[in-house]
């Protein structure tokens, strides 16, 4: 079992991703794994994982318990999640998902919540992100 973060954006190609999931890892210390791309809908979820590492554990506090109700990342890897969702939302048209769910045989539902993309980012840094939301974020780009 395991920390899955990961982000939801409009894209309609693989390669428009890569350029992303480039700029952002030259920026944060966070890596972009593409997961799926529906070319129909043009949307492509990513998994955010920390560098180095294949998952989002590592974002964790070594305190941090998978029945947590908010998970309590580390300061520096909030920062750097909370970064790279702003850089995705400024970037992309319309809405992103944002979601950190622990991988688990009982997974509950997700509660959709919509939020700004400022608020998310202020949610995650500080350490108010709920592992039952989905977080969805209008966009703002430049
Ligand atoms: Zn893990």
């Amino acid at each position: 079992m395991c920390l899955q973060v990961s982000i939801e954006f409009s894209a309609s190609s693989e390669s428009d991703v890569e350029k992303l999931a480039r700029a952002v890892k030259a920026e944060f210390a966070v890596e972009f794994a593409l997961e799926s791309l529906q070319k129909s809908r043009r949307v492509a979820k990513v998994f955010v994982t920390a560098k180095g590492s294949g998952c989002g554990c590592s974002f964790l506090e070594s305190t941090a318990m998978p029945h947590d109700d908010l998970w309590h990342f580390r300061p520096e890897a909030a920062r750097a999640v909370a970064d790279a969702v702003e850089q995705v939302g400024k970037r992309k048209q319309g809405e992103i998902t944002f979601q950190a769910i622990w991988l688990g045989p009982d997974r509950e539902d997700l509660e959709v919540r919509r939020v700004g993309l400022g608020e998310l980012a202020k949610l995650i840094r500080s350490c108010e992100i709920s592992q039952s939301v989905r977080y969805l974020a209008a966009s703002v780009p430049d």
